[in-house]
């Protein structure tokens, strides 16, 4: 019999139990033999839309052997040829990048501004507990870039744009758990994380790549309008047959740079807010419908969104049983972010509650003004922190009830964020299309998960970080910048990804086109 695709819904209860999932398949299957029968999980995903949550489960199933599984592809280097790739930037994309420049070949030479994972821990201590921010180091810059000491919540809706498969291979070839491949929301957490950066490092440099951390790249090498190479902030100056930047959303430095040496780049929308925290039991109750979660169940989730006069209002990057983070990259000013642990058992769960910021609503002309959306952000992180006590990473908040009659609290419910929060009417600090598109969105998420807009739900300011605002062109085919041979930007920060599965698949994406041009040239 040839083997057949089966989907089935099996209590939490039954989901760790093979024999009760085997069950299930063969009453769905129909008559069977159970001696014969056989089945392999492709997908397992949960169903919180019924009284009860349940898990649904995708399966192969046949009556005899099933066919081998698709073979994974772990990291392949092949031996160096003299072609040399500088990678600016040692989060996802670049080292994705890296990874895939030596399975062709190809030198990587990656030059990180950050820490290596280990010594960058030590830094994040001191933003939470002195307010003390590290430009080089912190919840953004460093070995692994700003998806290490996140959530590492490995999903994606771009997986048209590249091989989500591969990237998911070479995470569980560097130490990820097998099911990441079959869960349909796959989680590792800012504890594994590191150790999993830790390995992708070793391999390149173990297959003749080189990695140089506390390497801040100033400006570029131009020759008759092609990148050449970079100079470093000591005035070293490195040259190579590409330059890979991959520098992420937060390198306003790396952005000014580009506009200062005339290489072209342009303003983009983002979306900014706050970060809403509520009780984790009450998102359970919320989206699982019960109080008293099965043992069995994570901790539950949400992505929503609605339309606000037109404008998108979303949730971004909801981090359950988890903490709220600084993420600001530099002193000075107040950005918040989320995480959570492998096990999401922490009291809280936090996301970001964003609307729209459209290129229309910045005052300045973006055609002449390519930073325009990018300074719009950091006068706001700027105006947020100036607001506080002008030296912790303190964050003003608001009740959700007083947040919707705009006044201001006057106390808060516990909080998650280890600098801790003062009260006040986050109307006065958010510009007004946002606040009131992001209360309006509230009202209308609460009439739909009833519990969401309770009055003691903490709005925490402010969620600027959530795309880059800026955009670095490049060309379809070739991934190159228009008018810069030489320059392949990727990731986040070019503006071509958002979050950490489509970061890597765009690193993967710009080192193969990278590899024919090496070649060609
Ligand atoms: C707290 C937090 C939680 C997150 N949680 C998740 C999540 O759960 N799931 C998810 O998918 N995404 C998450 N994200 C987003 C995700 O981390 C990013 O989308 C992803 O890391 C982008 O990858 P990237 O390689 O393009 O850029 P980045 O990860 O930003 O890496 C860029 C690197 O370039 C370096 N760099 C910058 N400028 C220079 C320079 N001038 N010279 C040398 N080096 C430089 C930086 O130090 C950094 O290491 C989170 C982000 C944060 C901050």
């Amino acid at each position: 019999m040839e083997p057949k695709i089966i989907e089935i819904r099996v209590t939490p209860e039954k989901i760790n139990n093979p024999e009760a999932v085997k069950k299930s398949l063969m009453s769905k299957y129909g008559p069977c033999d159970e001696e014969t029968f056989t089945y392999r999980v492709l997908k397992r995903s949960i169903d919180g839309r019924g009284w009860e949550p349940r898990f649904s489960i995708r399966a192969e199933v046949a009556e005899g052997e099933l066919p081998e599984p698709t073979a994974s592809r772990p990291f392949n280097p092949v031996p160096l040829t003299d072609k040399k790739v500088i990678v600016v930037g040692a989060g996802p994309s670049g080292y994705f990048a890296a990874l895939r420049l030596l399975e062709m070949g190809i030198r990587p030479l990656v030059l990180e501004r950050g820490k290596d994972v280990r010594t960058r821990r030590f830094d994040l201590k001191k933003i939470y507990s002195e307010g003390h921010v590290n430009p080089n180091s912190n919840y953004c810059f460093g070995e692994g870039g700003a998806g290490t000491y996140s959530d590492g919540k490995l999903y994606t809706r771009s997986s048209k744009r590249g091989d989500v498969a591969r990237v998911l291979d070479l995470f569980i070839d560097h130490g990820a758990l097998d099911s990441i491949r079959i869960d349909a929301h796959p989680h590792l957490g800012s504890n594994v994380l590191p150790r999993i950066v830790r390995a992708m490092r070793e391999n390149i440099l173990k297959a003749g790549g080189e990695v140089r951390f506390d390497t801040h790249v100033h400006s570029f090498v131009m020759e008759e309008n092609r990148m050449t190479g970079v100079v470093l902030d000591n005035g070293e100056t490195l040259t190579a047959d590409a330059v890979i930047l991959a520098t992420g959303h937060s390198a306003r430095d790396i952005y000014r740079q580009l506009h200062a040496q005339e290489i072209r780049i342009e303003a983009k929308p983002f979306a900014l807010g706050v970060r809403i925290e509520h009780p984790q039991t009450l998102i359970d109750e919320i989206f699982y419908k019960t109080k008293t979660r099965h043992p069995n169940l994570p901790a539950a989730s949400y992505r929503i969104a609605c339309q606000v006069k037109g404008r998108g209002v979303f949730s971004f990057c909801m981090c359950p049983g988890g903490f709220v983070v600084p993420a600001a990259t530099a002193p000075g000013e107040l950005v918040l972010n989320g995480m959570s642990l492998s096990h999401q058992s922490a009291e809280y769960a936090n996301a970001g509650l964003v609307a729209e910021v459209r290129l229309a609503d910045l005052a300045k002309d973006t055609d002449a003004h390519p930073l325009a959306a990018l300074e719009f952000q950091e006068a706001i992180e700027r105006k947020i922190f100036q607001a506080g006590d002008g030296t912790t990473q303190k964050a003003p908040a608001q009740r959700v009830e007083d947040f919707l009659q705009n006044r201001p609290s006057t106390s808060l419910h516990k909080t998650s964020y280890l600098p801790g929060l003062y009260p006040t009417n986050l109307h006065d600090l958010l510009p007004s299309f946002v606040a009131e598109s992001i209360a309006e969105g509230l009202q209308n998420f609460g009439q739909k998960f009833k519990g969401f807009d309770h009055p003691d739900a903490t709005l925490i300011a402010v969620e600027s970080r959530t795309s880059s605002p800026v955009r670095i062109p490049r060309e379809r085919d070739t991934f190159m910048h228009p008018d810069t041979p030489g320059l392949f930007p990727t990731g986040e920060g070019a503006g071509y990804a958002g979050g950490i599965i489509s970061a890597a698949m765009d690193g993967l994406n710009v080192a193969e086109a990278v590899g024919r041009w090496v070649e060609k040239e």
